[in-house]
């Protein structure tokens, strides 16, 4: 280290001096070699990764350096953060309460989207009420209002009986129970129309 009293001019001589010492002190590598700057042994120079900002186009440590190099940072960083953490338990859970909170709007948003796009597909005039599809499912007791046959719970879907892109409404009247499979193979149809 530099003392203090040294000029700013002063300490870029120094500086200057021992880049100049360490020219001549440096080992020359033999013709396709290069002496890696971490664990000092002279390697062939396809150890060594492409580097086009330095002036051999070669990166200072050999591929096993580098790699060494990149470990010790990320265990460095990992113990960083976990000291950070237990440091700062409630800055922890600002933060990650700050990151779930974003989650949570985007959830928001992607349903906004969704529903703007069901809506679209609705006729302006269409009728839409908050539909209880338990209700439902008494009223047609449990009964698959397409192919007639009874509805296990774990198959079962509600459908609109004229389809809201084909101007029906989204009310208690027009949403009846059915099958998932004859839900899917009835699709946009009304139920008069070939299947
Ligand atoms: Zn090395
Ligand atoms: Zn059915």
């Amino acid at each position: 280290m530099y003392s203090s009293e040294l000029s700013e001019e002063q300490v870029k001589q120094l500086l200057d001096e021992r880049e100049w010492t360490n020219q001549f002190t440096k080992p020359q590598a033999r013709d396709g070699y290069k002496f890696c700057a971490r664990c000092k042994l002279e390697q062939p120079t396809t150890e060594f990764t492409k580097d086009k900002n330095r002036a051999d186009k070669l990166k200072r440590y050999c591929k096993t350096c580098c790699k060494k190099e990149r470990e010790e940072k990320r265990d460095y960083h990992r113990t960083q953060s976990k000291a950070w953490r237990e440091a700062n338990p409630e800055r922890f859970k600002e933060r990650r309460d700050a990151w779930s909170t974003k989650n949570r709007l985007q959830e928001n948003e992607r349903l906004r989207v969704l529903n703007a796009k069901r809506r679209r597909v609705m006729k302006a005039d269409a009728i839409v009420e908050e539909v209880d599809y338990n209700e439902i499912l008494i009223r047609d007791n449990y009964i698959c209002y397409i192919c007639g046959d009874i509805i296990d719970m774990s198959d079962v879907q509600f459908d609109h009986v004229i389809p809201l892109s084909r101007g029906g409404n989204h009310t208690m009247e027009n949403v009846k129970a059915t099958h998932k499979w004859c839900n899917q193979l009835k699709g946009d149809r009304l139920m008069d129309e070939p299947w």
